[in-house]
């Protein structure tokens, strides 16, 4: 175990990289080109080989998973209400925001976290544009239900996927779901590119529209006809993920171990609820979140998170608080409205997880995790 500087042993995550010589190799004719930016070559292969590893139709690279929301949005030229979940990172629910759009908040299934489709159809009005669900730790979201809810509404669909890199469900990439499907490369993700994003998507004009929006709306030098951003990916960020694609099956197999190992301790403590494993999902293993029940269990979850870092261990209380509850909305969502998210939010811990993590490290996590039971 390795302290780093505030004396902190085993950190929640751990960037992913390569080896140096890995990424300086990658990198080395840049300095030939000088093209470091606006989709030069290493854009243009990393585009490439992410339709390949995650079986998608199409992709748009982008600076980050947030631009990937915010531009699908508005390529999809969205107005009125979108229904979401609260139980996410601040990302998905500023997106809806950002864009004019009114966010109505879902509550979650106390299964798997994800949006309870059983709630969708009596939140929808005429307004309803929308519905954003979120695959919340890498949990697929019911997928099936939600397309046949949007069918029959004729609401559009943007997944956030930015924990769901690599997943299959029933075989099928996760990013062939829903009209585009949002991924984040951030330092902290299961894949990352340092930091960066992508959409998958199916419709053609969409990817047009989404490509003018990342390039400030320029369609041609002498034509500017959309109000666009800067979202581009540069060369060093997609070199970086070059060069981690190569090493990612590895790295989500270790991830598996990590997972199965906190499984094997943790599984059936009373008071401690696991994610379940769900059937026909190949995961990506990308967090592992336990809700505590304090009753049952005898400690609360901000009392374990204490233990923990008292011992050196940073876990997060993700997602806490609730994006309906966050200060800049004064006030206007009622998390009343979305109970299950609010027990969950309450409750839920994050353990370390990522590739590098040593399993004595976690066996020692789940055995402080255990005494505080005993
Ligand atoms: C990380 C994350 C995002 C934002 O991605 P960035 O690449 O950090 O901009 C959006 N939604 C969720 C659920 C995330 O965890």
């Amino acid at each position: 175990m390795i302290k780093d500087m505030d004396g902190t042993s085993i950190l929640v995550t751990q960037a992913t990289m390569p080896e140096l010589d890995e990424y300086v190799e990658s990198i080395s004719d840049l300095w030939d080109s000088h093209w470091i930016t606006n989709m030069g070559i290493k854009h243009q292969e990393l585009q490439k080989e992410l339709v390949k590893y995650l079986e998608v139709d199409a992709i748009e690279l982008l600076t980050n998973g947030h631009m990937a929301l915010e531009l699908s949005m508005q390529a999809m030229g969205l107005k009125g209400e979108v229904i979401t979940t609260p139980f996410t990172f601040a990302s998905t629910t500023h997106a809806i925001v950002r864009n004019g759009l009114s966010p109505v908040f879902c509550d979650i299934n106390a299964e798997d976290y994800t949006i309870d489709v059983k709630k969708i159809e009596s939140l929808i009005t005429d307004k309803t544009c929308a519905i954003v669900p979120v695959h919340v730790y890498g949990n697929v979201c019911d997928v099936d239900e939600i397309d046949r809810i949007a069918k029959k509404y004729e609401l559009k669909v943007i997944y956030d996927a930015a924990h769901a890199f690599g997943i299959k469900y029933k075989g099928i990439g996760i990013g062939m779901f829903g009209d585009a499907s949002c991924f984040s490369f951030h330092a902290t993700k299961v894949f990352n590119t340092i930091e960066g994003g992508a959409v998958c998507f199916h419709n053609k004009d969409f990817g047009v529209e989404l490509y003018r929006l990342k390039n400030f709306g320029i369609r041609d030098p002498e034509t500017v006809d959309g109000v666009g951003a800067n979202a581009k990916m540069n060369e060093f960020c997609a070199a970086m993920g070059l060069c981690n694609l190569r090493h990612i099956d590895e790295n989500i197999s270790k991830r598996r171990q990590v997972a199965e190992c906190y499984r094997k301790r943790l599984n059936g403590v009373e008071g401690i609820k696991l994610m379940p494993v769900q059937p026909q999902v190949q995961s990506n293993y990308a967090y592992f979140p336990i809700v505590i029940d304090e009753k049952t269990f005898g400690l609360s979850r901000n009392e374990i998170f204490m233990i923990l870092e008292k011992n050196g261990i940073k876990t997060r209380k993700y997602f806490y608080p609730l994006t309906n509850s966050f200060e800049c909305f004064h006030g206007k969502y009622d998390t009343d409205l979305t109970p299950i998210a609010r027990y969950i939010s309450k409750r839920v811990l994050t353990l370390p997880l990522y590739g590098d993590l040593d399993l004595e490290d976690v066996e020692h996590i789940c055995d402080i995790i255990l005494q505080c039971h005993g």
